[in-house]
């Protein structure tokens, strides 16, 4: 029952990788973050988070200040439902851990995202990496992931727009784990899972008993219920 809540966990979070390739995010904010390292040095990164139902993209980036401006929220009941996020990551430590990760050689051409997701909780998570900088000479973006799959980015199609597009417009079947989402809806989907089993052999049960035969192997008894099942032991 834990392994069949577990596999209905990826399922459900890879169902939800597909919201993003057809749709807008639900709500798109945008912050600038500074503070100063360990040698002291000043420093900046803008956090762009994107949100669907069921999914979280951070996004940093240096400079681009004039490609992250507010939108207003989209307003909708069903889009804006958050995902039990159990452990909002510090952005700043989360901007240094992703340049730490993938130390990428244009870092002012560099947006470095950390897509998550789950529902009821983020359960599983992925990292990308575009330097859009300029298109390679096969006219895609170079681009790296961690823990998820990524389509091609045709430069064409994407050169010129003013904003930074969510990486999650392009990312399939994250596989990376966080541990404690991914319990809490292996449980949930365990626990559902158990309950339907038992509703569905309840009714099951039921019918055998209305067509007078026993509930549990369904031997035909012709109502008669009083003895018990000589075949299987029931009620013997
Ligand atoms: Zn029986």
């Amino acid at each position: 029952m834990l392994l069949l809540g577990l596999i209905i966990n990826f399922l459900v979070a890879w169902g939800l990788s597909m919201i993003p390739h057809t749709l807008g995010p639900a709500n798109t904010k945008a912050v600038q973050l500074s503070w100063n390292d360990e040698d002291g040095e000043h420093r900046m990164v803008y956090l762009l988070r994107h949100q669907w139902f069921g999914i979280v993209e951070n996004q940093y980036h240096q400079t681009r200040r004039s490609r992250s401006h507010d939108r207003p929220n989209q307003i909708s009941i069903w889009w804006s439902w958050t995902p039990l996020d159990l452990f909002e990551p510090n952005p700043i430590e989360q901007s240094q851990a992703l340049f730490n990760r993938f130390q990428p050689e244009n870092p002012e051409a560099t947006v470095l995202s950390r897509v998550r997701y789950g529902f009821p909780a983020l359960s599983l998570q992925g990292r990308s990496m575009i330097d859009d900088s300029a298109p390679q000479a096969n006219g895609t973006y170079e681009t790296q992931t961690r823990g998820i799959f990524f389509d091609r980015i045709d430069a064409n199609n994407t050169l010129g727009k003013p904003e930074v597009w969510p990486h999650a417009q392009h990312l399939w079947f994250p596989y990376h784990p966080i541990w404690a989402g991914l319990i809490i809806n292996t449980l949930f989907y365990a626990c559902i899972s158990a309950m339907v089993l038992y509703l569905v052999i309840r009714v099951r049960n039921a019918r055998r008993m209305l067509r007078g035969r026993c509930p549990y192997c369904a031997y035909e008894m012709h109502h008669d219920f009083s003895l018990g099942c000589p075949e299987c032991g029931w009620r013997c």
